[in-house]
């Protein structure tokens, strides 16, 4: 855990403001590691959110595709397939914005912490 150095409470260690006083919270020898972790393990989580998001694209428009295919398969068990697929994208890249603003975030608080 961090320490606030306005209010002197704890706080997680990848905050950028304390959720008490708002303060800045900077980067130190203590939490640095951390962050530094952190933002690998973003970064993997943006490229493992990018990969599920392609592959549920070609899912989808696959099941799609086979619709017209019933003797290969049911088209409304396609179409439920590609629909939740298209859920799944959507989820995806979600998933993936919400990790790179974070990692963002991050990065933005180790460049004050080098200033
Ligand atoms: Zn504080």
């Amino acid at each position: 855990m961090a320490t606030c150095p306005r209010c002197g409470r704890k706080v997680p260690e990848d905050a950028i403001y304390c959720p008490y006083c708002g303060a800045r919270i900077g980067v130190t020898k203590e939490n640095i590691e951390y962050i530094r972790e952190k933002i690998a393990e973003l970064r993997r989580a943006e490229t493992i959110s990018l990969i599920m998001a392609f592959f549920l694209t070609f899912c989808a428009g696959g099941m799609f595709a086979l619709m017209k295919y019933e003797t290969i398969v049911n088209p409304y068990v396609a179409l439920i397939v590609g629909i939740v697929s298209v859920v799944g994208v959507v989820i995806s890249l979600i998933a993936w914005i919400r990790a790179m603003t974070e990692r963002k975030e991050l990065l933005e608080k180790l460049k004050w912490a080098s200033k």
